[in-house]
């Protein structure tokens, strides 16, 4: 099959290494030529409605005018050039864009190239800034099981224990302190017992962890757990009470996902540091961003070392700058999270699939909607099924789910949905 192709999938099976993958068996992987509003356009000439937005990021599709105008502009006067002792338009332009949507708290910003190293830029803050307080003993994190914040050692260090492999690491990741993950779902009441079993981590660790971090809302890659606003509330509160600083990483819920611009508005919280990423530029460039309090910010800066020790070679670029300019204006001037209600309204129909004795729940939030079942998901199998029915989704683990491009039609949110319960009730899994 392989020899009908252009794009040699031979040599990419021998020699590319894929995410999460094996370079003995590897996942099939299917060859894309095109990628345009929110299609997908496989080399086969086969187009397929995208139901990922390529791991949240194409939020308003792909190849926006707009924004691959911005791209093209931006690439004619200045592609990159380097952030040490230099500045530029783009980069002022969007801190300041940032700095007016995100939490008000948050005053000084950190251009970073992705969503793990702005997670370790994160880390590296709330550690600076106990040293410089004097308060050496902060040297842990706190955090819940099943999130999920990035690849890299510290990041990793920090997502769930079990799905993140940590005993494949031991000795070379740093132990933190890990309570449960939240139980009580975002559509339920929050169970008080639950919060009381959180303050006694935080009276057992207070001394020893300098930064509780989290996904707010929902924690995704780690098992797609809609949990309660309460619950963060409550985080927010303990880290006040036992001086700990709050990391929320929002790279996967920030900019609109979870129907607020930002998951913590749910809960009527800020934090002290706060991580973004994949829909920064819309999904065409990689960037990401650490946000911190002037708090934080100064506290760093007074400290012995005076600096945040950190400064990678391609910080601010001005090409991913300038999408991120343009992926916002559409965001706040055009789009407008009524988009994402839309499609909240339109993927209720998921709700179809509970019928299923093998679905176990299934949750919709802003633009997610997840089907979980109660049996663990041939990826290979379902994603032939998905690409035979003209949409891409990718479940992992026992959840299908799908996060598409804002700019979705209702049609194809439904033959998405429709896509997934023929699955179900295929067994195509
Ligand atoms: C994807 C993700 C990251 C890591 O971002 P990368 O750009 O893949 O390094 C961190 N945290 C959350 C919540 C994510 O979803």
């Amino acid at each position: 099959m392989s020899n009908k192709h252009t794009i040699d999938l031979d040599f990419d099976r021998e020699h590319i290494w894929h995410p999460y993958t094996s370079m003995i068996d590897p996942l099939p992987v299917y060859p894309v030529t095109r990628t345009y509003d929110n299609k997908i356009e496989l080399e086969t000439g086969e187009v397929l409605i995208d139901g990922m937005a390529s791991w949240w990021s194409a939020i308003h599709g792909y190849g926006h005018p707009k924004i691959v105008k911005a791209i093209q502009q931006q690439a004619q006067v200045m592609s990159h050039v380097m952030f040490g002792g230099l500045t530029h338009q783009p980069a002022v332009d969007l801190c300041k864009k940032l700095l007016a949507i995100t939490p008000k708290s948050l005053e000084k910003v950190f251009l970073a190239d992705s969503g793990s190293v702005s997670v370790e830029v994160a880390i590296k803050m709330a550690l600076q800034y106990w040293m410089s307080l004097g308060k050496t003993g902060k040297s842990k994190l706190m955090t819940a099981k099943k999130g999920y914040h990035g690849d890299t050692f510290a990041a990793m260090s920090v997502c769930d224990p079990v799905n993140s492999m940590h005993n494949l690491y031991q000795g070379f990741l740093p132990e933190h302190v890990f309570v449960d993950a939240p139980k009580s779902s975002f559509f339920a009441t929050q169970c008080q017992a639950e919060l009381l079993q959180l303050e006694q981590a935080f009276i057992d660790h207070h001394d020893e962890v300098a930064a509780f971090i989290i996904e707010p809302m929902v924690q995704n890659a780690g098992g797609m757990n809609f949990y309660n606003p309460e619950y963060l509330k409550c985080i927010r509160e303990l880290c006040n009470k036992y001086d700990v600083l709050l990391i929320l990483d929002e790279i996967a819920t920030g900019f609109g996902r979870t129907g607020k611009m930002f998951a913590c508005e749910h809960a009527d919280i800020e934090p002290d540091i706060m991580c973004i990423g994949k829909a920064l530029t819309g999904g065409a460039m990689t960037l990401s961003a650490t946000l911190a309090t002037e708090n934080v910010a100064l506290g760093i800066s007074r400290g012995d070392a005076k600096v945040l020790m950190h400064g990678p070679t391609f910080m601010g670029n001005p090409l991913a700058c300038s999408a991120a300019n343009a992926s916002i204006e559409l965001l706040t001037n055009e789009y407008g999270l009524a988009q994402v209600r839309r499609i909240e309204n339109a993927l209720a129909i998921l709700e179809d699939c509970s019928k299923f004795e093998e679905v176990v729940d299934v949750r919709v939030l802003g633009a997610i909607g997840v089907v979980e079942l109660n049996t663990s998901i041939d990826v290979a199998k379902i994603q032939q099924f998905f690409i035979s029915q003209g949409v891409w989704i990718r479940p992992f683990g026992k959840l299908i789910y799908v996060m598409p491009p804002y700019t979705t039609p209702n049609q194809d949110i439904e033959k998405l949905c429709k896509s997934i319960f023929k699955a179900i009730a295929e067994k195509a899994y």
